[in-house]
């Protein structure tokens, strides 16, 4: 329906009218090999879109045998750094000459408003391709002034690890996927990724358009299936050396168990609950800036959001109004339509975990100041909300709810907002809000997360690490420490 109301690419209304999109495994695009499909819905109004393969074991063994071969010989192997560079910016450009085409999809895919797919998921993941193909011709190993007997010269190499089985999650579904497959690239791995089953439209849509830019084949393959039958069999598989996986902590948990049994190493991005800590002096635009850039954001579909807000004393009530404000202000509507912040949430079962735990808000003794309820209209819709007087020991303070839903708690001195930011299981992302430096600094030490924010949150930048503390996961993503997963060391030992 969004089609017809809509102005989309040619290219975007094309890959919707074929009404089905194959998967991609060694430079072909194919059916799952027992021709099982997969629904794929608009989550703006529950209607089907199209269907995608629905891969089975065959298909995923196929996939890594690819890989295997693409890692081993052929083009890929022979590439050097200066080619392969050459080549990871050529897809960089022509993911901007389909930059709209790629974001349109996203947002009728995913239910992302297609503002933030154009700013952020699209460009974003531009930024970081292009960031990361400079590393390609600038990885080295290094020389030792050896003690072994004899005259012995002694050096490392950095090698690649090999294929990489990756797994990433729905809610940013292409620009999660750039985040596993970027640095593999860089440094000469293969890749077999598996897309959220419910979001695999920009991933193929991908695909097409990096084989045209000259991408070898069985170097990228991507297989659909559900997590159970794909996902899992993928994180054990002997045919791989190394897993990378962003999804939630308790699947991520599974995932790196199964990459245990074959000695593979395994990065997990995961869950989060990440606290904003905002001082007397802080600035209520910058607090207001920090929760629409990540709570509010993406429907709140974000696992750096910051979903905590501690606010001492002296600010508090004036910070409830401010993000009330800002949350009442979100404009729900059409995936498509450039004027609006937030689109619907990606399933029914995710709308009604949400709407559980507004319930379960209520029923603790949070106060209800803005949102809480679902809009009248088609589609897994559910207001900004924002909880106020809430405290530690809530369920919508301790769990990942997934949704735009705020928490605000009150402290009154800086060891009590310490103490309250890091009470929680989790250490993706948090934030400080203050004008004083000192406390800044003093405070960013003590916070036990993987990235800590000072007078915003959710600012990213394609250079600088991100990943959890605690149960928020294990490695990095983004920056030259992601090319490390990686890489094997290789030790040369030569008697002259
Ligand atoms: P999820 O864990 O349910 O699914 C993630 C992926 O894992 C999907 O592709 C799914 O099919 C697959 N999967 C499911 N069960 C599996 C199994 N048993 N074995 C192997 N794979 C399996 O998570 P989700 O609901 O898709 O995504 C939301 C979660 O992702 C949130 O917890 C969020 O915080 C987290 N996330 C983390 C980051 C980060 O960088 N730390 C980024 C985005 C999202």
């Amino acid at each position: 329906a969004m089609l017809e109301k809509y102005n989309v690419t040619p290219e975007t209304r094309a890959f919707l009218e074929a009404g089905h999109q194959k998967m991609f495994i060694d430079g072909q695009f194919v059916d799952s090999e027992g021709g099982q499909t997969l629904n794929i819905e608009d989550p703006s109004n529950g209607e089907h879109l199209l269907t995608v393969p629905r891969a089975t074991v065959a298909d995923l063994d196929k996939a890594v045998a690819a890989a295997n071969r693409a890692f081993r010989s052929g083009p890929w192997v022979d590439m050097k750094p200066n080619e392969r560079q050459a080549l990871l910016f050529r897809m960089a450009d022509v993911m901007e000459e389909h930059a709209q085409t790629l974001a349109e999809l996203e947002a009728i895919d995913a239910g992302k408003a297609i503002s933030g797919c154009q700013e952020v998921d699209i460009a974003g993941s531009i930024d970081f391709l292009r960031y990361m193909a400079g590393w390609t011709t600038k990885l080295q190993g290094n020389t030792r002034n050896v003690s072994c007997p004899g005259e012995a010269f002694g050096f490392t190499l950095k090698e690649p690890i090999g294929v990489v089985g990756a797994i990433v999650p729905w809610n940013w579904p292409l620009n999660m996927a750039m985040w596993k497959m970027c640095a593999p690239l860089v440094v000469g791995c293969t890749i077999v990724l598996k897309p959220a089953e419910i979001t695999p439209m920009s991933m193929i849509y991908l695909m097409k358009i990096w084989q045209e830019a000259g991408l070898p084949d069985g170097v990228v393959n991507i297989v659909i299936g559900t997590g159970v039958e794909i996902g899992s069999p993928l994180a054990g598989h002997p045919g791989i050396d190394k897993v990378s996986f962003t999804g939630s902590t308790p699947v991520g948990k599974l995932v790196g168990k199964a990459a245990m049994e074959n000695l593979n190493p395994a990065t997990l991005e995961l869950g989060g609950k990440s606290a904003m800590v905002a001082f007397d002096d802080a600035k209520l635009d910058d607090i207001v800036t920090g929760t629409l850039q990540s709570v509010f954001f993406n429907s709140g579909q974000t696992c750096s959001a910051g979903s905590r807000l501690y606010v001492q004393r002296g600010l508090y009530e004036k910070a409830v109004d401010a993000v009330a404000k800002a949350a009442n202000e979100m404009v729900t509507g059409d995936p498509l339509d450039p004027s609006i912040t937030q689109g619907p949430q990606i399933s029914q079962a995710q709308l009604d975990k949400i709407l559980n735990y507004i319930e379960s808000g209520k029923a603790d003794g949070a106060r209800l100041v803005c949102g809480g309820t679902q809009p009248d209209r088609p589609g897994y819709y559910v207001e900004a909300t924002v909880f106020a007087d809430c405290t530690n020991d809530m369920k919508i303070v301790r769990e990942e709810i997934f949704g735009p839903v705020l928490a605000v708690i009150p402290f009154d001195t800086e060891e009590e907002a310490v103490r309250l930011a890091n009470d929680s299981d989790y250490g993706l992302t948090a934030s400080i809000f203050t004008q004083d430096v000192s406390r800044a600094h003093r405070l960013l030490k003590k916070m036990e997360a993987g990235t800590v924010f000072v007078n915003t949150h959710d600012a990213m930048d394609s250079s600088l690490p991100f990943g959890g503390y605690k149960q928020s996961g294990i490695g990095r993503d983004l920056g030259p420490e992601q090319l490390d997963h990686f890489l094997q060391v290789k030790t040369v030992i030569m008697q002259l």
